[in-house]
């Protein structure tokens, strides 16, 4: 149906699956049934999520090589009063999906449009928020580079983040990301794997990077399919694994045989970064 009340039409982001069909929304399968044609990532894809529903529509392919001639020419369609929906074949459209350059130019150039979004599964959420990983800050990296070096690179950007990390992670890439993170992290970053969710053969599985890597070597059939990795972000080492540190002891002691001990803190706090009223403290309190 052409919409005849108002002047433009509506542009609607539908979230669709991400493995499991049961996972619709009762207003996505309305919008979709009710809007005038569906731009899809995939064609094919839509048209069997829209087969199972049993919803027949006109879809349109919209993908990322197409995306740029193709958003104008959609925005007059709906301009015109047809009212649309964006799908991706999977999950939140834009999360790593097509979409963002038609809804940058609808908020830019096509004011009278309304973006509607039709909210639901996403990967990247519904992995984080099983991960058992802290949830109130985080930050979402998609996919990193398949490129060596830019993914390493990226990594040591990420070294210090201290919000828990969202990465996409290709099956064939995995051990290679995991030995960077290692790498680069440190071995005892915590992870949790989530593949396959909503899926006959989810699995979420967490460890510290070096186990995962173990654990996944021991049957490599645990990567195949759709991963997530949520990856713990950098914590402090707390003060007390510094007063246990063997090194920072190592160095006060023996400066302090030659140096005073005021001289020997001071050198000390220097080397390793730590506050000197701190390891005076520590230094009477192991009564040395
Ligand atoms: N827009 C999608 C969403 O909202 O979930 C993400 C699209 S992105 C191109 C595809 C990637 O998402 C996959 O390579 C995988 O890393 C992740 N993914 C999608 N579905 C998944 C699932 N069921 N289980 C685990 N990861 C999934």
């Amino acid at each position: 149906m052409k919409n005849n009340n108002i002047k433009s039409g509506n542009l609607y982001v539908v979230a669709t699956p991400i493995g499991n069909y049961d996972d619709i929304s009762k207003r996505a399968l309305i919008t979709l049934n009710k809007v005038n044609f569906i731009l899809a990532e995939d064609t094919r894809k839509t048209g069997l999520l829209l087969k199972h529903f049993n919803i027949k529509k006109k879809l349109y392919s919209y993908h990322e090589y197409n995306e740029k001639q193709k958003a104008k020419n959609f925005l007059e369609k709906i301009k015109k009063g047809y009212n649309t929906a964006l799908v991706s074949d999977s999950g939140t459209p834009l999360i790593n999906d097509p979409g963002y350059r038609i809804i940058k130019l609808c908020r830019k150039k096509y004011i009278n449009i309304k973006i509607i979004p039709i909210p639901g599964p996403c990967s990247a959420i519904s992995a984080l928020s099983v991960s058992g990983l802290p949830t109130n800050r985080f930050c979402y990296e998609g996919f990193l580079s398949y490129k060596k070096n830019k993914r390493i690179k990226r990594l040591q950007e990420l070294k210090l983040e201290y919000r828990t990390i969202i990465i996409y992670e290709s099956t064939h890439r995995l051990l290679k990301c995991l030995y960077d993170i290692k790498n680069i992290l440190g071995k005892n970053r915590y992870i949790v794997i989530a593949k396959e969710l909503t899926k006959k053969w989810e699995n979420i599985h967490g460890n510290n990077v070096s186990n995962l890597i173990k654990w996944i070597k021991l049957d490599l059939n645990k990567i195949k399919g759709e991963i997530i990795l949520i990856i713990s972000g950098y914590k402090k080492l707390p003060k007390t694994n510094l007063e246990l540190s063997p090194k920072v002891i190592k160095t006060l002691l023996d400066l302090n045989k030659e140096l005073s001990l005021k001289k020997s803190i001071n050198i000390t706090a220097n080397i390793y970064s730590i506050k000197r009223n701190f390891l005076y403290k520590f230094y009477i309190k192991n009564k040395y």
